[in-house]
């Protein structure tokens, strides 16, 4: 059989394998190496877990469909040639032979492009790492989820069953960022946690070059976790560590500068007119992550846009300083 991989919708689009029509095309390439079989892991929000029962081409709001991997390879060498995409980006799942699969996949993009790689992979020894950096790996990202080492336990590790530990993700994060210079750990907002959980994690993990991609809590259908949040109040939190993040990255604010009440931010420890001017600006509400990644409609709806992936619009950023509470 030929070999496969899955490629998100937006990501065949642009590489001219399917028919889609989007407002915000992909600046990356959405990929997951391909498996018919579930995660050995059980994260509770991932459609792919062993103890799922969703759709196993889900991740999140996007669609990962199969496609021939020699296909998607080449165009994305010309994709790339062409300034349409600036980046492979490669989700993993844990199975058998997740390891020969994922490292085929970065050799045979390696042989064809320079393409810049990014991989999502759950911690590993500092062999695999120091070999999948001489493969061609340009950014690691080892995805903690969750703000919180309970909340971890909660939905990603030992209350789940699943194989992964706080700790063990953290070591493989600091660990990760000597060998590669500096890693990627990717959060969902929406779990549980407070901004004050959030932006103290947010600050932690800069201080050891671990840089954040934050992300909205998507619900799958079939997946084991079901939250329904408070639209209003999820979307102030959102906002709140955006743009707590924004200081921390930028150096204007560290964890230490904000105030925080019952777990809200009260304080972003810089003055209201910098905070005009970030949102004036907008990057600070744009996805986060790798370079060039802009993963557009991953938790979105048209309706409620967590992360823009663009710079947001004259009225988004009117909505955004309605959002955050700040008066004009
Ligand atoms: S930040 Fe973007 S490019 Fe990087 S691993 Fe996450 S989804 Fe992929």
């Amino acid at each position: 059989m030929a070999p496969k991989v899955r490629a998100s919708m937006g990501t065949l689009g642009v590489l001219g394998l399917e028919l889609v029509q989007m407002d915000t095309p992909p600046t990356t390439a959405y990929l997951q190496i391909f498996t018919e079989k579930r995660c050995a892991a059980n994260c509770l929000f991932c459609a792919q877990a062993s103890g799922s029962q969703a759709d196993l081409m889900h991740i999140a709001r996007g669609m990962y469909m199969p496609a021939d991997l020699e296909s998607v390879v080449l165009r994305l060498k010309m994709a790339y040639q062409k300034g349409y995409l600036a980046r492979a980006c490669i989700q993993t799942v844990l199975y058998g032979e997740w390891w020969e699969d994922t490292v085929y996949l970065i050799k045979r993009i390696r042989e064809e492009s320079e393409i810049p790689i990014s991989l999502s992979v759950f911690p590993l020894a500092d062999g695999p790492y120091r070999e999948l950096k001489a493969t061609g790996v340009n950014e690691l990202v080892i995805p903690l989820d969750a703000c919180a080492p309970y909340l971890f336990d909660k939905i990603k590790g030992k209350g789940t069953g699943g194989p992964y530990s706080w700790d063990r993700h953290m070591d493989g994060l600091k660990r990760g960022a000597r060998i590669f210079g500096k890693v990627g750990t990717h959060l969902i907002l929406g779990l549980g946690e407070t901004d004050d959980e959030a932006v103290s994690i947010i600050d932690e993990l800069q201080k050891h070059k671990i840089n954040t991609a934050l992300f909205s809590y998507t619900y799958v259908r079939g997946a084991q976790l079901s939250i329904e949040p408070n639209i209003e109040e999820s979307i102030r939190h959102y906002r709140a560590v955006q743009l707590a993040r924004y200081l921390i990255t930028e150096g204007m604010a560290t964890y230490n500068d904000m105030k925080f009440s019952d777990g809200k931010l009260s304080d972003f420890g810089v003055m209201r007119d910098a905070i005009i001017r970030i949102i004036e600006e907008g990057k600070a509400f744009q996805t986060t992550g790798c370079p060039e990644c802009n993963r557009p409609m991953a938790n979105e709806t048209f309706s409620k846009i967590y992360n823009f992936p663009r710079i947001p619009n004259k009225r988004e950023k009117e909505d955004i300083i309605k959002e955050l509470g700040i008066q004009e």
